[in-house]
């Protein structure tokens, strides 16, 4: 898996370019991720532990061996549909688990051209099974048949499945929205918290649950960290997929792109100043937007309680960190947040006190290693954590067994 994935990823990162609309060095990106994950996890196959302890009776001996959970239900979202897909799949099989894959609508021929790869890998037949379909007809005939669903994507289709699953007693892996803050603290280097915040909140137009939406901003440097923003916005160069210059591609079809549109609306509305967002023309047709900075902001408003899952960030400012840090975590998500600071006092404070699964210091909100675990609290996540080592606890399911030889 990981050789091929490796060596067809100019390929396959074009087909995610045109498909999905990111760049096609973010393709090249999430092609090679996967190939990484499927790599960490062949050598996981032969790491499984079990554990073997002495029992309270004399004469027993008691083991903890981990087996497959059985057939597992992989339903995935369009915005990684090699990278989701895979770190959902390689742990799966190398576990020893079935799997039933459903990609999204928008994304068939990347989660096609995935599971060849995987048939063409040796998967045995009826192993990996690709179902394609609308989630709302599937998803329901899924759920009748698996031991196990592992679903990324949106918090309404999430909570919708855990509500069916659970008549099953289905085990479940949930992982949804997000409306992640960053914190630039006065004593941060302006430069860096820049970084982290175009990165985070507009790289791979915004589409990413780790996106950065919020950007909690202290007095004291807010008016040169908005104005270092939009100087930055500006250069930002959208455009097509395929074109090498770009940074930012479209968005990914009409029905996001409306959303975007009505979020900008309503943040308007509610009275926030805005930089950008104007719908921008293409030399080929697509939904091409300028990434879009609310600022004078309250956390109180839709624009930033809702996951809007565009290029549009809000800054919200504020006196001190102790403000900054009560804000970042009013939200009923918890997956990402960072903080800009050079105080480690500050920095380790969030790092305890930040209600969210990953905590970022000096980093964009988004950009994760393969090899450790992922997800969030709150709305955000719900069942065992994803990927590296952890991935275990969803993909196995624990046996004691007690022996008299
Ligand atoms: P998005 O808004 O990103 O499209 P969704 O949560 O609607 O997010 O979609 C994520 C995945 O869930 C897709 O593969 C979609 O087909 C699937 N899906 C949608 N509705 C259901 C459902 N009722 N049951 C199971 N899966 C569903």
């Amino acid at each position: 898996m990981a050789r091929e994935l490796q060596s067809r990823r100019e390929e396959l990162g074009e087909l995610l370019a045109r498909e999905e609309g990111k760049t096609r060095a973010d393709g090249i990106g999430e092609v090679i991720r996967a190939a990484q994950v499927f790599q960490f996890f062949a050598g996981e196959a032969l790491r499984l532990p079990g554990e073997r302890v002495p029992s309270i009776r004399p004469g027993v001996e008691v083991e903890i061996t981990r087996e497959p959970v059985g057939v597992v239900g992989i339903i995935t979202p369009w915005n990684f549909p090699i990278a989701i897909p895979a770190w959902k799949i390689a742990p799966a099989l190398a576990f020893g688990n079935a799997v039933i894959f459903k990609p999204a609508e928008l994304t068939p021929a990347s989660a096609w051209a995935l599971t060849d790869i995987l048939h063409r890998a040796g998967t045995p037949p009826g192993v990996v099974n690709l179902v394609m379909g609308r989630g709302s007809q599937l998803g329901d005939a899924i759920i009748q048949v698996v031991d196990a669903i592992s679903f990324t994507g949106s918090v309404r289709t999430g909570r919708r499945i855990a509500s069916r699953a659970i008549e099953r007693m289905v085990k479940l892996q949930l992982e949804m929205g997000g409306k992640n803050p960053l914190i630039v603290l006065d004593d941060a280097d302006l430069e860096i918290a820049v970084d982290c915040a175009v990165n985070g909140a507009f790289y791979q137009t915004g589409q990413r649950c780790t996106a950065t939406s919020r950007i909690i901003v202290q007095k004291g440097i807010h008016d040169r960290f908005v104005a270092s923003v939009a100087e930055r916005m500006r250069s930002l160069r959208v455009g097509h997929a395929l074109n090498s210059a770009t940074e930012i591609g479209p968005v990914v079809d009409r029905r996001q792109f409306d959303s975007n549109l009505h979020y900008l609306e309503i943040g308007d509305h509610e009275g926030a100043s805005r930089v950008g967002g104007t719908i921008l023309q293409g030399e080929t047709p697509g939904f091409y937007m300028q990434p879009a900075l609310f600022t004078e902001t309250s956390n109180a408003m839709r624009i930033n309680r809702e996951e809007i899952f565009g290029p549009i960030a809000s800054v919200i400012p504020v006196d001190d960190f102790e403000q900054a840090l009560e804000i970042a975590n009013d939200t009923e998500f918890g997956l990402s947040a960072g903080i800009c600071t050079t105080s480690l006092k500050y920095a380790r404070h969030f790092q305890a006190n930040i209600q969210s699964g990953l905590a970022m210091v000096n980093l964009p909100t988004a950009g994760l290693d393969f090899h450790v675990p992922f997800g969030g609290r709150k709305a955000s996540s719900y069942g065992p954590r994803e990927q590296g080592r952890y991935a275990a606890e969803f993909y196995t399911t624990v046996k004691t067994s007690y022996v008299r030889p």
